[in-house]
């Protein structure tokens, strides 16, 4: 069986992720989403739901499985029976981190690191970008997917000092 991973914050899941995740399941037996467990950066969304956000959105494609993780991505990999990452590349920006990171995950445990370019649709789109775009009212619907939209206006609603809701979509 050949599987593979796809590691991320996803805080929250973008188009953008799920254009990864999708292509690489049409390539590979099982896509284990892995969920990085990050206790020193804020997020908005808790690791759990995090979780349960991306098992819904990617519930119809059949062979993904999500997990958390945390520590090192090899040694996720080790105890998965993983032996190779997939990363969707954005732009020319990306690419010095990443490949240093797959260089050092080879070089720690022989993972493989296998690079996507990303859809031109989607290759502005980082999740970071969606919450500052939504927090201010900006359109961010067809950027996410529509529970990942509704979890947002919920969110951002609860989080405003005045109660105000702010309009995402
Ligand atoms: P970021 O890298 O923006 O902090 P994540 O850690 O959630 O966001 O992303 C996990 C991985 O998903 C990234 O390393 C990248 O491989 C992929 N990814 C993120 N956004 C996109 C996108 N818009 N298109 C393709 N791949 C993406």
């Amino acid at each position: 069986m050949q599987r593979v991973v796809c590691p991320g914050s996803f805080d929250p899941a973008t188009n953008g992720h799920l254009d990864i995740i999708g292509r690489a399941c049409g390539l590979y037996d099982e896509v284990v989403v892995a969920v990085l467990i990050n206790i020193t950066k804020h997020s908005l969304f808790t690791v759990d739901e995090r979780v349960d956000m991306l098992r819904e959105v990617t519930k119809g494609y059949g062979n993904v499985r999500v997990e958390r993780f945390h520590g090192l991505l090899v040694d996720f990999c080790a105890a998965n029976g993983i032996t190779a990452v997939v990363k969707g590349l954005r732009a020319v920006s990306d690419f010095e981190y990443e490949m240093q990171m797959a260089q050092m995950n080879y070089r720690l445990a022989k993972v493989e690191t296998l690079f996507m370019t990303t859809n031109p649709l989607y290759s502005f789109l980082s999740s970071s970008l969606v919450k500052e775009i939504a927090k201010y009212g900006g359109d961010v619907s067809e950027l996410v997917p529509e529970l990942v939209l509704s979890q947002l206006q919920g969110r951002l609603a609860s989080e405003l000092p005045d109660g105000e809701p702010h309009r995402v979509g």
